[in-house]
């Protein structure tokens, strides 16, 4: 594992007098095996910040390791970024985005695959991961057989599969109801400790807020850390 830490990340849009300071000063760190929450009002810097760990965009200014390894450095341009996207950081969305023509086991043997993965492997990790969430017995089906959990379970599948050692989820359980939301909060927590993930989950959910031990609170551009509640999961 290598754990994520963000420093004096900054991200300004535009120039001049219509420039806009989305990010002005996030430090985060979050340790292999690790989950944490990142909450913020709207307008707060969520989503550019989700858009400069996921290299969509490059940052003003800062600095992003993964272990020993600087991802992005002062001056960096996205095009030195691309390759974060696709092999570092593993993303889970609220909506689940799965592709509606292929079974449950091609839509998580996917990414491996592009990645150059013999077909066979893949869909064998593949069906590790199911089987870890459960959703094994559904291997076969298309996601439009599925539940909005079931989806959720093989959408959190798709962002593990290529071991990412950092994960973001971007509100995976606002359309859950609260059983359901606490199971993709330890699902994540197992997998954090399976795989040493260091896993960042940007939410509103007041469901599974009590659930982190550690908390980022993100307002005008600025993060705070803050100990949560750690309740526990059972
Ligand atoms: P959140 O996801 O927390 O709602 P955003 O990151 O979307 O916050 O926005 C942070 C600030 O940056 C807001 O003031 C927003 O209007 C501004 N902003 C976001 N994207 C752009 C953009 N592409 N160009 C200019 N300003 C932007
Ligand atoms: P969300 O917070 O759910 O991502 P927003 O409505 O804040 O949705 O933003 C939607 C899109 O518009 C994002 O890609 C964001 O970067 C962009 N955006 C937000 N504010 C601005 C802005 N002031 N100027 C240009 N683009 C913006």
């Amino acid at each position: 594992g290598h754990g994520i830490r963000i420093e004096g990340l900054r991200k300004r849009y535009g120039q001049g007098d219509t420039a806009v300071d989305a990010l002005k000063d996030v430090n985060m760190v979050v340790a292999p095996g690790e989950v944490v929450g990142l909450i913020g009002p709207s307008g707060s810097g969520k989503s550019t910040l989700l858009k400069c760990l996921g290299a969509v965009i490059s940052p003003s200014a800062g600095r992003m390791t993964l272990g020993d390894e600087i991802i992005y450095d002062e001056g960096w341009k996205v095009s030195d970024l691309r390759a974060l996207r696709r092999d570092r950081i593993g993303f889970v969305f609220q909506a689940p985005y799965l592709i509606p023509f292929l079974d449950v086991t091609d839509n998580v043997a996917l990414l491996p695959m592009l990645a150059g993965v013999p077909n066979l492997e893949a869909r064998a990790r593949a069906l590790e991961l199911l089987g870890a969430l459960d959703v094994a017995h559904r291997a076969q089906a298309m996601p439009s057989q599925l539940s909005g959990g079931e989806q959720q379970r093989v959408a959190i599948a798709r962002g593990l599969v290529n071991r990412p050692p950092v994960i973001l989820a971007d509100e995976p359980t606002a359309p859950l109801d609260s059983e359901r939301a606490l199971a993709v909060i330890r699902i994540l927590n197992d997998m954090a400790r399976r795989f040493d993930t260091a896993i960042i989950v940007v939410t509103h959910d007041e469901k599974i807020i009590p659930t982190f031990r550690r908390i980022y609170h993100i307002r005008d551009g600025v993060t705070h850390e803050e100990p949560g509640e750690g309740r526990s999961l059972g």
